[in-house]
């Protein structure tokens, strides 16, 4: 009988939309059977995400479940099988910027995020759109987000879907209709804030916290009434004006590891701004803070300290918010090394018996394992043996030690720092198979200059990271300098009872893509070459590829329609990979969400004519002529450092890091005046291009130009170089 209700349910709007397809009785082979619900009632509670793996149609949380594992099950597709993949079906999705969300499957609907903060909901067995929501986010609000306007994914519960929308707006949705129940500001008005993280829920509350650690932000965390939106309590990682009460008592604490009064006027950042995940067996919810603000510490904490609780992993009771424990990955953090990466939950098999664990490859290259009631540091080893901020941690004390030279703002002399910002690994999920003991984290090899900004002043509009981009570029020019930037990025096997590599999967293309592993002995990663590759876990043989047509960062997610394993992945972010055209004249990426099944046989639509923009190779650079002097010049580079080069690309060069356009090849170079429509007023703000309003004055967007002239100028003489024969 249930069985027969349940294939009703979610036979019913598939054939309603039209079709059909075989087998439609639900076959629950593993485990206790799945509970029945009909379609669209996200009926998510505690039992559900606790029992998740006797769901085989679900994928429930973001995570997979509670221990974000991002583990699945599921066997019926593995190493001698998986070469039978073909594409299931494919939904285009209408936003041209990054897409980062894991797709959740709960009751016979597929929920996920894209950029812009938008909820796209589909049949899983037709593909067809069932509801979509906008919240709207004023495009202004782009400039607020270092890293894109990008989202990763929803929380489902009690029949509500739940999203962080990129303005710090909490939304509940109907899960049936989209319908908006509540929604709350989580943040205050008129602030850099940003939500890209997907909320956590469990017993009825909320989990979220916020971006913005560059501005000026005091990081925080706070849990909500799932049912009212009601907050219940909140969290700040950093200490307040020191003038008035402290709002928790371990504030008092952490004030005693900050100098000078800047912190708190500034804001001290340690934003809470991805990773949430709550222990069902300690009733703690862990999570990572983020960089200190200023990233300089000599700006921000003349004199040193630790700076609590920056660039750490803390632990709260999940009921009351009240502080459990911390450990500080990096204290005194001075190279923006957040550490709201993933953590994760496990139970790992040690020689002297089972330890309940979290874990974290952490974007500071080491990688964490903690005692996850205490928060007792039980290893910490380099996971990518070029990081040198520090030579090691020391056990005795569980601090780093560090690299003499590291500390740039305290000696005023730049340095090459690996990892860089973006870290060894960033938000990018990793993944843990309990079956082959191994996680899997996506690596990104990485050095830069650091260097401390000499007349740092405060800017209440702007990034304040107290650091000179530009700087240090010149240590790159001695003898036995590494090649600087980006240097190698591969898919990481790691023992993390052992700390040790095991084995690497060297990537086509640099960049980090999300990761899924299973029960069939693989695991599945899209990569920047523009493909989705499944490889056996145990020895990271390649067994299968996919065309994406897409770069991929987003992690996969996978379940059953109607007892057939299939796979899902959300693709389009941060340009198109090498060689391959727009599908759609106008967008910036090919943007999808793809979903794969044995014997699939959808494709993926022809290509189109490359648009008509660089760097297809089909439009000649040509600039105006330089005109301004050095020093504008020099200016308008120390600008765009701060102000565009994040989404234009370093040196006006976009790299695969850029979201934006080439502007050396920009139409509006010869026009000053044009020039400042889009970069001060934001008339391309729909586009995604925030007006930049009185942060930056004329002089200063001039001097940008200027720069980028002469960029331009760089690269026109450079191809006319090439062009001639020798
Ligand atoms: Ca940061």
């Amino acid at each position: 009988m249930r069985t027969w209700l349940m294939s009703l349910a979610i036979a019913l709007p598939a054939l309603a939309a039209g079709c059909s397809y075989s087998n439609p009785a639900v076959s629950v082979d593993q485990g206790k059977e799945a509970p029945v619900h009909a379609v669209g009632s996200a009926a998510v509670n505690m039992d559900r995400v606790l029992n998740a793996a006797s769901e085989p149609s679900s994928w429930l949380t973001v995570g997979g479940d509670y221990n974000e594992q991002r583990f699945s099950k599921l066997d019926q597709l593995n190493e001698t099988n998986v070469e039978t993949l073909g594409l299931a079906w494919y939904a285009d999705i209408d936003t041209e910027r990054g897409q980062e969300s894991t797709p959740i499957i709960v009751d016979g609907l597929m929920y996920l995020t894209t950029a812009w903060s938008m909820v796209k909901v589909y049949d899983i067995h037709s593909g067809a759109k069932v509801w979509e929501y906008d919240p709207k986010v004023d495009r202004a609000k782009g400039s607020d987000a270092c890293c894109d306007v990008v989202n990763r994914g929803v929380a489902a519960w009690n029949g509500k879907i739940y999203l962080g929308a990129l303005d710090g707006r909490l939304i509940a949705l109907d899960g049936k209709t989209g319908k908006e129940v509540w929604s709350v500001k989580t943040v205050p008005d008129g602030t850099h804030h940003t939500i890209t993280g997907a909320p956590r829920i469990a017993n009825g509350k909320i989990f979220i916290g916020n971006g913005g650690a560059e501005y000026d932000i005091r990081g925080n965390i706070a849990a909500f009434d799932a049912e009212t939106g009601k907050k219940l309590w909140n969290w700040y990682a950093v200490p307040g004006d020191p003038a008035k009460p402290y709002e928790q008592p371990e504030l008092e604490m952490a004030a005693k590891t900050w100098k000078g009064d800047t912190y708190w006027k500034l804001g001290g950042g340690a934003t809470i701004w991805d990773t949430i995940v709550y222990d069902p067996e300690t009733n703690l919810i862990y999570f990572g803070t983020g960089n200190g603000l200023s990233w300089a510490q000599e700006a921000r904490s003349p004199g040193g300290g630790d700076n609590l609780f920056v660039s750490s992993i803390v632990a709260l009771d999940a009921d009351t918010g009240k502080y459990a424990w911390h450990y500080q990955e990096t204290p005194g953090d001075e190279w923006d090394y957040d550490n709201c990466n993933p953590v994760m939950i496990a139970d790992l098999p040690f020689k002297d018996g089972k330890k309940h664990v979290v874990m974290q490859a952490s974007k500071n290259g080491f990688y964490y394992v903690l005692d996850a009631k205490t928060g007792k540091l039980i290893s910490a080893e380099k996971y990518v043996p070029e990081t040198n901020w520090a030579t090691h941690v020391d056990m005795a004390t569980g601090r780093p030690v560090e690299n003499p030279d590291a500390r740039y703002s305290a000696s005023g002399k730049p340095v090459i720092i690996w990892p860089a910002a973006l870290g060894m690994h960033n938000w990018h999920p990793m993944a843990y198979s309990p079956e082959t003991g191994y996680v899997y984290i996506p690596v990104t090899v990485s050095n830069a200059p650091y260097a401390a900004q000499d007349d740092f002043v405060f800017n209440p509009n702007g990034w304040n990271t107290g650091t000179d981009f530009a700087g240090g570029a010149s240590l790159y020019t001695k003898p036995g300098a590494p090649p600087r930037g980006n240097v190698i990025s591969y898919i990481l096997a790691w023992d993390p009872v052992n700390a040790k590599e095991v084995w690497r999967i060297p990537n086509k293309e640099y960049g980090a893509s999300g990761l899924l592993a299973t029960s069939g002995n693989l695991i599945f990663s899209g990569n920047h070459a523009g493909q989705f590759a499944a490889y056996d876990s145990r020895t990271g043989r390649e067994l299968w590829t996919a065309p994406t047509q897409a770069r991929v960062v987003a992690a996969p997610a996978t379940y059953t329609v109607d007892g057939q394993q299939q796979v899902a992945i959300l693709v389009g972010a941060r340009g198109l990979p090498p060689g391959q055209t727009r599908t759609v004249a106008t967008a910036a990426n090919n943007s999808r969400i793809l979903v794969f099944r044995p014997g699939g046989s959808a494709t993926l639509p022809a290509e189109m004519v490359a648009a008509a923009s660089a760097p297809s190779g089909k439009v000649t650079i040509n600039p105006p002529l330089v005109t301004a002097n050095n020093e504008t010049v020099a200016a308008g580079e120390q600008a765009y450092a701060a102000n565009c080069a994040i989404c234009h690309g370093q040196q006006a060069v976009p790299g695969a890091g850029a979201t934006a356009p080439d502007l050396r090849y920009s139409a509006l170079l010869p026009f000053k005046a044009q020039f400042n429509g889009p970069v001060r007023q934001g008339e391309r703000a729909t586009r995604g291009m925030p007006g930049f309003g009185n942060t930056l004055d004329e002089e200063t967007t001039d001097a940008i130009l200027a720069y980028i002239i002469k960029r331009a100028n760089d690269e026109k003489a450079t191809q006319e170089a090439a062009a001639r024969p020798n």
